[in-house]
């Protein structure tokens, strides 16, 4: 068991990476903080989880509502002591040509993914300070953190973004045993990317076939998805790594797509 008893929140929990990573997370002894906007569905992730075995609890949070994230940890801390892991997984994607990117939608997607990252990190890094036992901070990047594609500039604006707090964060927390790290998946068949594959095909006038070999997967070694299991044990590794020798990172799971 390399999580035994720690207390995990994984933001966007309830669905695709984040509930592979919370499931991964309670077999390995984890006591896991399903956090999501959609509170249905992340109280039936935590069901799923009690019911084999595994210490799980579900919370309603907008991770871009401040009073929220602030009282969501307060909640948890209440109830289990702590907080040992975070994982700022919330995200959603929008595509359009820059030139036809609606400001609203632009602030959005900063929101979700750079305000829901700060939000979260500002709320447990007290908690983890005090502990004296330090922490693990698991950004979801993307290869979008290191690589850009058309149609997608909030996104890739914002998972960039992710690298600069990632490293902003280990300095600080250094001293504390406080750890920061990004992941950056390729492609996963979650319902993000099964709602992009029609409206990419719309958008630049191919059929969905191809844009799944000739957009999602055309730079990958072997032309795969990368899996929400491939993901979960990358962020199994940065929660259970003990050390700050593994901190300020960005590791890229993505079938070759992107190499550093
Ligand atoms: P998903 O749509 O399956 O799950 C996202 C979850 O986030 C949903 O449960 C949703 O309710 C929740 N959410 C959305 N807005 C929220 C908010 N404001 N507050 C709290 N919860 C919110 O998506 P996924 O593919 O599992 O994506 C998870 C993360 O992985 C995202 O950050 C995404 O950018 C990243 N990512 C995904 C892929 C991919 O190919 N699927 C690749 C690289 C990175």
């Amino acid at each position: 068991m390399k999580l035994q008893d720690k207390v995990c929140i994984v933001t966007g929990a309830a669905s695709g990476i984040g509930k592979e990573i919370a499931i991964t997370y309670a077999r390995e002894g984890g006591k896991v903080v399903i956090a999501d906007l959609n509170k249905d569905a992340a109280q039936a992730t935590a069901d799923e989880i009690t019911k084999s075995g595994g210490q799980a609890m579900a919370i309603a949070m907008d991770v871009t509502n401040e009073d929220q994230v602030n009282a969501a940890v307060a909640e948890v801390v209440a109830a289990w002591g702590g907080v040992d892991v975070l994982v700022s997984n919330a995200g959603i994607q929008i595509v359009h040509p820059i030139e036809e990117f609606p400001f609203a939608d632009w602030k959005k997607m900063l929101a979700i993914h750079l305000d829901g990252a700060f939000l979260t990190t500002k709320a447990c890094v007290p908690h983890m300070q005090k502990s004296g036992k330090g922490g693990s901070i698991i950004y979801m990047g993307s290869v979008h953190s290191k690589e850009a594609s058309v149609l997608k500039s909030a996104y890739v604006t914002a998972k960039h973004g992710l690298i600069g707090l990632c490293k902003t964060v280990s300095k600080e927390g250094g001293k504390y045993g406080i750890r920061a790290n990004v992941i950056c998946p390729g492609f996963v068949r979650t319902p993000l990317v099964e709602k992009q594959i029609p409206e990419q095909a719309a958008a630049l006038g191919i059929s969905e076939e191809d844009v799944i070999k000739k957009v999602m997967l055309k730079e990958t070694v072997d032309g795969e998805f990368t899996t929400v299991q491939d993901v979960a044990e990358v962020a199994l590794l940065f929660a259970g790594f003990n050390s700050n020798a593994l901190t300020g990172q960005s590791l890229v799971v993505s079938h070759g797509w992107f190499m550093q």
